[in-house]
């Protein structure tokens, strides 16, 4: 950990360097519980998945029409066969098909273990109990094998793993109902400030009304996470100690905004480094550069800027990525587009900048991308109507119409 007084000098850390540590100083959980199916949606598996069964179960026909054995039968003209029955999707053909027989037969129904070709209806002429097949009928087709699509006995998947609506029906095709996944992280936020005003209140002069935790509750909105949310904490150093060692007993991550930097009210650093030990304090980006993060005992907090642009901002960059690790979630880098600017964008080298903009894409699939308004990290109509930002590396000193920029997608919560 890092002496506080001696970070005051030295240079801020890169976004990179900031996530590296992180990395570092956190262990993904290692608790699991079962949970149903139904409630599986967005959880990390803990476990590996082999499947007792095989997938499909049984020899069954991939289309509507008639099966019959293609032994004895000359493709390269036409014949017909005798209609004996009929096998129903879940009511299989319980008789023998012999030579010269053939069988109605539905899609998924079970095959006959003598059949061996599967004729779609429409290419087939029924006269009564006769059926006409045309020369070079395409025999040994449209059977779906046993096992193809999943062995009895494999590895379906391996933890750890997300599991999305499409895992859970494979799971359930498995016959799978329960699963063993991740225990949840249990998060606690709040917000600090004495100015903060709780919705429903009318705001008296100077107060405002506390946004940043309505944002935060919308963002830790996964599966994966229990939260808790505590509500507006004073400017007061001892208010703020007793909240953050009683959230660290039964929480994994505290998440604070506000009084994270270094003005007369900001307590943020200075108590959490009296009772617990602060790793870093400043990161070279903008908005978002005051984010303490660090240890109370196995707690890890993240104690975020007040101004609301700047919450969405460490959330998305760094808050997010280290929730994900912490849930034992596989990590996924995600896609980054390039586009081409519309906009003058001002900006001075020294910190990696996050400009909210709005990206489109021309009828070539080209991208251009427009700023959205006012950048200030209290301006939240912008980065609300942005559906993306612009990301500007430490040494870029301003962009010109025409430039090529990176983009991040915001998405629904981040
Ligand atoms: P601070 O980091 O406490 O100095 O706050 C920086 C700015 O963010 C100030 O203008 C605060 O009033 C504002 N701010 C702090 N907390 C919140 C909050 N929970 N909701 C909205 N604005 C906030
Ligand atoms: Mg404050």
């Amino acid at each position: 950990m890092i002496d506080l007084c001696s970070q005051e000098s030295k240079p801020m850390l890169s976004i990179d360097e900031a996530l590296a540590r992180i990395k570092t100083a956190i262990q993904p959980i290692t608790g699991s519980e079962t949970v149903t199916l139904k409630n599986a949606l967005g959880r990390v598996l803990a476990e590996q998945i082999y499947s007792s069964v095989n997938s499909p179960f049984e020899r069954n026909a991939a289309m509507d029409g008639y099966a019959f054995s293609s032994a004895n039968i000359n493709k390269d003209q036409p014949f017909t066969l005798n209609l004996i029955g009929t096998s129903w999707a879940g009511k299989p053909f319980k008789g023998t098909l012999l030579a010269g027989q053939c069988i109605r037969i539905f899609t998924g129904a079970v095959l006959p273990s003598e059949a061996d070709s599967v004729i779609m209806q429409e290419q087939v002429v029924a006269k009564g109990q006769t059926i006409h097949f045309s020369a070079h009928t395409a025999l040994g087709k449209h059977i779906r094998e046993v096992g193809e699509d999943i062995k009895q006995g494999s590895l379906v998947y391996a933890s750890p793993k997300k599991l999305n609506a499409i895992d859970l029906g494979l799971l359930a095709s498995l016959g799978i109902y329960e699963v063993t996944v991740k225990r949840l992280v249990r998060i606690a936020f709040f917000s600090t400030g004495d100015e903060l005003t709780e919705l429903g209140k009318p705001l008296a002069s100077g107060q405002i009304y506390d946004s940043n935790r309505y944002t935060l509750n919308g963002l830790l909105n996964d599966p994966n996470y229990c939260i808790t949310d505590m509500g507006v904490i004073a400017d007061n150093k001892q208010l703020l100690e007793a909240s953050f060692i009683e959230a660290s007993t039964k929480h994994d991550v505290i998440i604070s905004t506000g009084g994270a930097s270094v003005g007369e009210a900001d307590f943020v650093k200075e108590v959490l480094s009296r009772c617990g030990e602060v790793d870093f304090w400043k990161i070279a980006i903008k908005p978002g550069k005051p984010l303490a993060f660090g240890k109370i005992g196995e707690c890890c907090f993240f104690g975020l800027p007040g101004n609301p642009v700047a919450v969405v901002v460490t959330f998305k960059y760094i808050v997010a990525t280290a929730l994900k690790q912490l849930s034992g979630a596989p990590e996924l880098k995600s896609l980054q587009l390039t586009a081409i600017c519309k906009s003058v964008l001002k900006k001075s080298p020294g910190r990696q900048e996050y400009q909210r903009g709005i990206l489109t894409q021309d009828i070539n699939g080209k991208y251009f991308v427009e700023s959205s308004g006012k950048q200030d990290s209290n301006i939240l109509s912008s980065i609300s109507q942005a559906n993306c930002f612009i990301v500007l590396p430490i040494e870029c000193n301003g962009v010109q119409i025409g430039n090529e920029v990176r983009v991040d997608l915001i998405g629904e919560t981040i």
